[in-house]
């Protein structure tokens, strides 16, 4: 399973789906990706091979912003409604999640009573909670981090915001995920190997850190809010 984001000038798709194919490796059941532009949040996501998915996706929704998504299914068999991207009831948000929740049906019980869930999977309560937390008028990085101190579990996390051309929201707990620097463009993977085809300069995520992703810059801070300055190393080009 992994987790690629791309977030610059070029468009999105190529890079996402490349970006999975060298995740391939890792061992998969479905993937997805998901791209926004002037018009929106699409998501195009498969059961099976990624040759599956670049096959279901339509060559002419251009995006300068996206995620892709490879699962390894642990809660909801594998299908394509169960697949990574995951969107919010009102259509908002949309994440891809690596790793276990261990206490969404505690959190859906507390906060998501109300909520019609579109899927079998523990990663839909992490995005329906952001979706929540942010109607009832908190910032999407408030919510974020709200969200992200009541989840216990392993996670790597990338999050769009319909209303947010510029930034993928990202995270990490106890699951690999690194942020690639490039000159007027960066991007997200679970392994560097998915983004060398773009750059070879990584940053290092620790677990509960709020990475946000933008265009030209990477704001990255602790869980309660302490800005932090990493800088990135260069990744090994062993092929
Ligand atoms: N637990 C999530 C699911 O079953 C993510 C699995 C993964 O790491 O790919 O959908």
């Amino acid at each position: 399973c992994g987790i690629v984001g791309y977030n610059g000038a070029l468009d999105a798709k190529e890079i996402l789906l490349k970006g999975l194919e060298k995740l391939e490796y890792r061992g998969y059941d479905s993937a997805g990706i998901a791209v926004r532009n002037e018009e929106g949040i699409t998501v195009f996501k498969e059961k099976g091979r990624i040759a599956d998915l670049r096959a279901s996706v339509n060559l002419n929704v251009n995006a300068d912003i996206g995620i892709g998504h490879t699962r390894w299914a642990t809660h909801g068999v594998p299908n394509k409604l169960n697949a990574h991207p995951h969107q919010s009831a009102s259509g908002r948000y949309t994440l891809v999640h690596n790793g276990v929740i261990e206490n969404y049906h505690l959190l859906q019980k507390a906060y998501l009573k109300g909520i019609q869930m579109q899927s079998d999977t523990d990663t839909e309560v992490i995005v329906q909670l952001i979706d929540l937390f942010a109607n009832e008028g908190l910032s999407t990085v408030e919510a974020f981090r709200k969200t992200l101190s009541l989840l216990h579990g392993s996670y790597a996390l990338a999050l769009l915001d319909q209303e947010d051309a510029d930034t993928i929201y990202v995270a990490k707990n106890k699951s690999p995920l690194l942020v690639g620097v490039g000159e007027s463009f960066n991007v997200v993977a679970s392994d560097a190997m998915a983004m060398l085809q773009v750059t070879d300069q990584f940053i290092e995520l620790r677990d509960k850190e709020v990475v946000l992703v933008h265009k030209d810059r990477v704001e990255i801070s602790t869980l309660e809010g302490r800005a932090v300055d990493r800088k990135p190393f260069t990744a090994e080009l062993d092929a």
